[in-house]
């Protein structure tokens, strides 16, 4: 069978880009070119400073990628319309309401410096970079500016809630439990020891969360937005498959929107799976 073909990466784009970061693109960075390149189809003959055989494999590998790298139209319309919510925040009193870090680039732009589930991502008013180059995807993007759009609210209490008692979860529900609560349960069945490693790479607290389930801990796939996840191993005896809960610090819903609150469970659950 015909070996399937690596798909290229920004971090690709951007080891073949001279790094100089000379803003003749039209972008900030050699690394937001890259990543408007690959993420939006922006022409990559803008940047003047590619060698040509470099610039022709490039071309190539994105025509061959075609479909695949192809986003949905909505998701661009849902970015642009977040990213017109925040045009007008002074990031520099955004950072501290959602425990974002404020950087200010030499000409004077501002940016936040957000940790997604022990990712670093530059989030500018008008375009995303994950800080070490990682692959994101216009997902993240959107989650992103829902997050700074939300600006914030009361400071996480530590009392936890389920989805079901948070206004507007009834239809969502179904999803998170799919997405996130299912697929760790399924992943992680029979391995409690590799769901506690994998959760102290993304700096879990064990400490005791009086709770008879077999990891019980807490983590915070953004700042502001603690998740408790209880995990019961599957019992062979008796029939009963693994099982996983997420519960939510009650304020959750000032920090984002529920549907964004399904789609980074799913991302933890993407992540999670990533780390076994
Ligand atoms: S024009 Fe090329 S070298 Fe200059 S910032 Fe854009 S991508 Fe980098």
């Amino acid at each position: 069978m015909a070996e399937k073909k690596r798909l290229l990466q920004i971090l690709d784009l951007v080891k073949m880009l001279p790094r100089t970061n000379c803003k003749e693109c039209g972008l900030p960075t050699c690394m937001a070119f890259a990543t408007h390149v690959l993420r939006e189809g922006t022409n990559p003959d803008l940047c003047p400073y590619w060698k040509p055989e470099d610039l022709a494999f490039v071309k190539q590998s994105m025509k061959e990628q075609g479909e695949d790298s192809a986003y949905p139209d909505h998701l661009f319309s849902a970015r642009k319309f977040v990213q017109g919510k925040i045009k007008d925040y002074d990031f520099s009193l955004v950072a501290d309401r959602i425990g974002a870090r404020l950087e200010t680039s030499a000409d004077g732009e501002s940016y936040l410096i957000i940790n997604l589930l022990e990712q670093l991502y530059r989030v500018g008013k008008n375009e995303v970079e994950a800080v070490d180059g990682t692959d994101h995807d216009l997902w993240d993007h959107v989650l992103l500016y829902n997050y700074i759009a939300e600006n914030g609210g009361h400071e996480p209490t530590g009392k936890w809630v389920a989805m079901e008692s948070l206004p507007g979860s009834l239809a969502k529900r179904k999803a998170f439990v799919r997405d996130c609560e299912d697929k760790i349960a399924a992943a992680y069945t029979g391995k409690p020891e590799k769901l506690r490693a994998a959760l102290k790479i993304l700096k879990a607290d064990f400490t005791d969360l009086d709770s008879n389930a077999e990891v019980a801990v807490v983590f915070h796939p953004l700042p502001k937005i603690p998740f408790q996840l209880l995990f019961w191993d599957a019992d062979l005896d008796d029939g009963f498959p693994a099982q996983v809960k997420v519960l939510f610090d009650e304020t959750v819903l000032d920090y984002l929107d529920i549907e964004s609150l399904v789609f980074l469970g799913g991302k933890c659950a993407e992540r999670l799976l990533n780390l076994l």
